[in-house]
């Protein structure tokens, strides 16, 4: 029984993002049975994928008390387990996927203690169970549920990250009421599993509504405008990617700031043959020719290999450029410049 309740969660988590996908595994189990009461998990599973009050998850788990439920909801979101909303005096919930949204609460706080050691341990042994089991040529297709819609499996489901230049992200942080920010998840796993990172971990960050729930509940702390600022500016300098996953209403205007050293996901869209296809690429940088003088201090700046020297010119690969303008930082002729890639402009909100 307990183990159905469980299993029903890869389903749930599935539906919300497949960034980081649930796939059901020994280690999957391991990694929920720590996060989730069962009473826990029989309540997410019971959560519609539309934002939703209290009355309309009710519905789906027979003979609920509104009350004890609504503590019990509260509870989860002091956990990092789900977000909740206001909507004229109404509180309306949401269950998170496990990227963005769980994993993040668990390691923005920057805690190191016992349970966070274990949590970035369980986390690690999901992350090479998950890639091993879906590499495998009889891997189960992967399953999506939550009440109120059933996304067939065929269906695209875009979970790309969009790449945010400076310039624009800049633009974006000025526009940007609710800022706040946490300590880096994945080079704070790395912490807490012995391989600190050389990278500054304090700019993690969440924006708009999304914020004021994370600094409410003590994932996040609010930063001024200008402060949010200067962080981008120290994560630019230190060759940080900005990595931006939003949407109007949903929990994931999250905005990280990427090393291929200890994130995931960077090294693997680093690995991949097209990192501009495994990424919302939104710009291309373009080499005036006439300005370089073939110093090769970009060459290093780029985590995703795009550029280098042929026949003492810079060159630049433009399936592996994903427009994310680190390289620009340290030019000394301003040779570089990034230009939007045609019809690939998302609009972005705070
Ligand atoms: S070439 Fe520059 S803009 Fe393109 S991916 Fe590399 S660092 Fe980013
Ligand atoms: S840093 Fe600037 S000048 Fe030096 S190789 Fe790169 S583009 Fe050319």
């Amino acid at each position: 029984m307990v183990d159905q309740v469980y299993g029903k969660l890869a389903g749930a988590l599935n539906a919300r993002s497949t960034a980081f996908p649930a796939v059901k595994c020994n280690e999957f189990y391991d990694l929920v049975e720590f996060l989730f009461t069962p009473e826990e998990a029989s309540i997410f599973v019971a959560i519609p994928l539309e934002l939703s009050r209290v009355e309309e998850i009710a519905v789906n788990i027979p003979a609920t008390d509104l009350k004890k439920l609504a503590a019990q909801l509260e509870v989860m979101a002091d956990k990092g387990l789900i977000h909740i909303r206001e909507r004229d005096g109404v509180k309306l919930y949401e269950a998170l996927p496990f990227v963005p949204g769980i994993t993040e609460f668990q390691l923005m706080r920057g805690i190191v203690d016992e349970r966070h050691k274990k949590f970035a341990a369980l986390l690690r042994d999901y992350s090479k169970a998950m890639i091993r089991t879906m590499l495998s040529a009889d891997a189960a297709p992967m399953e999506y549920a939550a009440p109120g819609r059933k996304v067939a499996v065929d269906q695209e489901v875009d979970s790309k990250s969009t790449i945010v230049p400076l310039h624009e992200l800049k633009e974006l942080l000025l526009k940007t009421e609710y800022i706040s920010v946490g300590t880096c998840i994945c080079r704070h796993q790395g912490a807490l599993l012995g391989r600190p990172s050389s990278k500054p971990v304090n700019n993690c960050m969440v924006l708009g509504e999304s914020a004021k729930f994370a600094a409410e509940r003590g994932f996040t702390m609010r930063l001024t405008q200008k402060e949010a600022i200067q962080r981008i500016e120290e994560a630019e300098e230190a060759g940080l990617i900005h990595t931006f996953a939003n949407s109007p209403d949903r929990f994931t205007n999250l905005l990280c700031n990427c090393y291929k050293d200890l994130c995931l996901i960077t090294r693997m869209t680093s690995k991949s043959p097209a990192p501009s296809a495994a990424v919302n690429a939104r710009y291309l940088v373009t080499i005036k020719e006439d300005s370089c003088t073939g110093c090769e201090a970009c060459i290093p700046r780029c985590q995703m290999d795009a550029l280098k020297m042929a026949d003492g010119k810079l060159i630049r690969d433009e399936i592996r450029c994903i427009g994310c303008g680190i390289c620009m930082w340290v030019c000394p002729t301003d040779a570089l410049e990034l230009k939007p890639r045609p019809a690939s402009r998302i609009p972005l909100r705070g």
